[in-house]
């Protein structure tokens, strides 16, 4: 394992951010932090990039202890923090030489790789522009090149995504499956289900600190594939939450979630459930717009393990 987290606890004040967190991370991987809002993931990227240090526990990187060996591997490892490092009145080019020279490197070998990154990311033909004219997705790009510019074995993501528009999220991941192909490892944060499920080989689910829940897609989809899955349309006026609750009364019913145009049903495959899901609907007053079964993905592993939605 490249990375190994035991036990870990970290506290700020009365918040316990981090609670007894244990983890692995195998060699060349995408491995993914999935969970909601404050559940301890730039935390955890913080005490592995030695910027704030944990309370208890131990943690390796590359088989060094964390924090007391962090100089013996910190040029290996690369960091894509979630607020952007870099400094708005200076060029992309000199924006990533000065994260290039932070690393120690010099010369000829700074501005060959000053260059690689700049191509690696797509702003090659911007080098030259102020980052103050930049586009945010534009940004978050530099961001990464600085990140990567030494060429580290080990890359942390920190929510790279967030806030940018569709096409730079899709260039940003592409970049991602790109450098774990080149024998990267990579970690990467993220509360959209959506890209954990596209391009992590393992995930771990991570709520108030905790580990909940872990291994490929597929494994964490079976965790909750005795559950099936029934999204109910209506026309018009959504239920309210009241009306939605008394969908638990079917037979078979395990849990009702109130969504934009309707209602989300978890139930264990009764045969009549059709049946009584249409009849409820009309005894609501409310008619049937489209009724789909669907395949459980990981925010339904979330649901069914926390009782809570990612976004909550
Ligand atoms: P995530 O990255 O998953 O959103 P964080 O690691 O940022 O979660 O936060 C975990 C918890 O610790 C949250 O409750 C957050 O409010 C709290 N927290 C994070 N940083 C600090 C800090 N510097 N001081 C106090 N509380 C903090």
């Amino acid at each position: 394992m490249i990375i190994k987290c035991q036990n870990v606890y970290k506290k700020y004040k009365e918040i316990q951010a981090l609670d007894g967190l244990d983890l692995s991370i195998k060699k060349g991987d995408i491995h993914g932090l999935l969970g909601p809002n404050g559940a301890g993931k730039s935390t955890l990227i913080n005490i592995f990039a030695s910027l704030i240090n944990h309370d208890q526990g131990d943690i390796s990187i590359m088989e060094q202890s964390i924090p007391s060996n962090f100089h013996k591997i910190k040029g290996k490892l690369g960091f894509v923090p979630q607020d952007l490092a870099i400094y708005e009145d200076l060029t992309a080019y000199e924006n990533i030489s000065f994260f290039a020279s932070l690393y120690g490197l010099r010369g000829k070998e700074r501005k060959d790789k000053v260059n690689k990154a700049l191509e690696f990311v797509g702003l090659k033909d911007r080098q030259k522009s102020q980052v103050k004219t930049f586009s945010g997705g534009m940004k978050r790009r530099l961001n990464i090149a600085c990140g990567i510019c030494h060429e580290p074995e080990i890359i942390f993501f920190d929510e790279p995504t967030v806030g940018i528009d569709p096409q730079s999220r899709n260039h940003i991941l592409e970049s991602i499956v790109k450098l774990n192909k080149q024998g990267n490892t990579i970690i990467y944060t993220t509360h959209y289900m959506e890209e954990a499920q596209s391009i992590c080989d393992k995930i771990s689910i991570i709520d108030y600190g905790k580990i909940i829940a872990e291994g490929t897609v597929n494994k964490l989809v079976k965790l909750v594939t005795k559950h099936e899955l029934l999204y109910v349309k209506i026309k018009g006026d959504n239920f309210n939450y009241n009306e939605s609750k008394t969908f638990l009364e079917i037979d078979g019913v395990e849990s009702v979630n109130l969504e934009e145009e309707g209602i989300n049903i978890t139930h264990n495959g009764n045969s009549e459930l059709l049946e009584n899901v249409i009849s409820k609907v009309k005894a609501c007053n409310k008619q049937v717009s489209t009724i789909e079964s669907r395949i459980p993905n990981l925010e339904d592993v979330f649901l069914t393990l926390t009782g809570r939605t990612l976004r909550d």
